[in-house]
């Protein structure tokens, strides 16, 4: 005999920022929510360098004040495999390093707030839809919930015993990243610091983000397995050895730069986050976009509970709004990413040499936008500018398969 222990209206699986901002709003809108979160903490273990433009924090709802907040930057120095460099910073402050574990403990306590209920230690193993949704949690305990949220993260696992037919990422679409947080460095404590090159990151970059004027999160992320060999001769290089250095906290984890997947919806389910692709692909910054997509979730989740409209019908509604706000951006930016991938360092360089003859890292630092990154890049390119990187761009984007 089937015994079910407990059951909600809607049930969300996984407690990253993604959840847990689709808990808060679909629950301050009366809905009954509980968030299953399979580790015993919040936050923990931590795979981000936690670094959120203050727009984007403003959007998914969170103060830029709370003590997650590490540090205040004001903009990046962006260096070429040969070393060539420009900065792009803003008048006043454009993003925060923030402490992800503190920040998914901030957001949890907003989702606890608005009325969510949050089970630890709780891994939902499969789900099946008979009607509603049968969550089985730990191989021990059902759960009903008439709507799911899956917002598990970069690997969906859950999604695949679901038995519906839409596309999940897997581990092809992602890069492997790895950073540590080191001390006993000097470093511009209001810019981060991005480095491109085969040498480097093959096929993305490296990054220094400042914690203050001694501390850095310094990380990369590649396809390839040796990681840490290449973060190790990254610090080296960049640090001019490792006297005085002291290195701690590592952390790893999986970087999504494939852009959304086609469908985010369906019967009684709404994918969100990570799961779903909604990540910047140039940058892989994920919580910014993840969180915008889980706020309309939650919105639509609530919606549809108290209209009883749990069928894909309605619930494209979620897919259409996130669209409509992030849908261009995205398409851009998996171009510009595209493009990237296949540049040389040589072609990086001469991109590099044009930016700084032209002083386009000037326009972008009036007029860009750390979360709208395709659509700065285009539009401050201009048509004109554009035919200056036509010869590299056309050659990039020729071998794409
Ligand atoms: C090295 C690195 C650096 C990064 N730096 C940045 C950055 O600076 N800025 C930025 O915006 N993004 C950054 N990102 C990306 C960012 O971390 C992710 O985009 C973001 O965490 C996605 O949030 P999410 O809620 O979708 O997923 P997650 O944060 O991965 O949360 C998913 C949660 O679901 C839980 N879960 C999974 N399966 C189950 C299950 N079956 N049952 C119960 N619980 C489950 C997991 O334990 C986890 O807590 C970085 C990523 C990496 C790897």
């Amino acid at each position: 005999m089937v015994m079910y222990i407990e059951e909600s209206e809607i049930a969300v699986v996984g407690a990253g920022p993604a959840g847990l901002i689709a808990a808060r709003e679909a629950s301050l809108r009366g809905a009954e929510v509980s968030v299953f979160e399979e580790h015993y903490e919040i936050g923990l273990p931590c795979h981000c360098a936690g670094l959120l433009s203050v727009k984007g924090l403003h959007e998914i709802g969170v103060p830029p004040y709370g003590t997650y907040v590490q540090n205040k930057i004001r903009g990046a120095c962006f260096y070429s495999p040969s070393n060539l460099s420009f900065t792009i910073e803003g008048r006043d402050y454009v993003a925060y390093v923030v402490n992800r574990r503190m920040l998914d403990c901030f957001l949890a306590e907003q989702a606890l707030k608005s009325g969510s209920r949050i089970k630890l230690n709780s891994r939902v193993q499969s789900v099946k839809r008979d009607g509603e949704w049968i969550l089985n949690v730990n191989r021990r305990d059902n759960f009903k919930a008439k709507l799911l949220i899956d917002a598990e993260g970069a690997l969906p696992r859950v999604l695949k015993t679901s038995g519906l037919n839409l596309r999940i990422l897997d581990k092809n679409d992602f890069l492997n990243g790895l950073q540590a947080d080191i001390s006993g460095v000097k470093v511009d404590p209001e810019h981060v610091e991005v480095h491109l090159g085969s040498g480097v990151a093959p096929g993305f970059f490296a990054w220094v983000i400042p914690l203050n004027d001694g501390e850095a999160r310094v990380g990369l992320a590649c396809k390839n397995s040796n990681l840490k060999d290449l973060l190790f001769s990254f610090i080296r290089k960049r640090f001019r050895g490792f006297e005085g250095i002291n290195m701690r906290s590592f952390y790893s984890g999986f970087i999504i730069t494939c852009g959304p997947i086609e469908k985010t919806y369906s019967d009684g389910l709404m994918v969100v986050g990570d799961a779903a692709g909604q990540v910047k692909p140039i940058s892989g910054g994920g919580v910014v976009f993840g969180g915008i997509c889980a706020s309309i979730a939650g919105r639509v989740a609530s919606e549809a509970i108290k209209r009883n409209s749990l069928e894909k019908k309605f619930l494209k509604t979620y897919q259409d709004e996130w669209k409509e706000r992030l849908g261009r951006e995205f398409k851009i930016a998996l171009l510009a990413r595209k493009i990237l991938n296949r540049l040389s360092d040589r072609e990086i360089d001469r991109i590099f040499s044009i930016v700084i003859e032209e002083g386009i890292h000037d326009e972008i630092s009036a007029g860009g936008d750390m979360d709208f990154q395709g659509t700065s890049i285009l539009k401050i390119m201009g048509k004109r500018r554009i035919l200056k990187f036509l010869p590299t761009l056309l050659k990039a984007a020729l071998v794409f398969r």
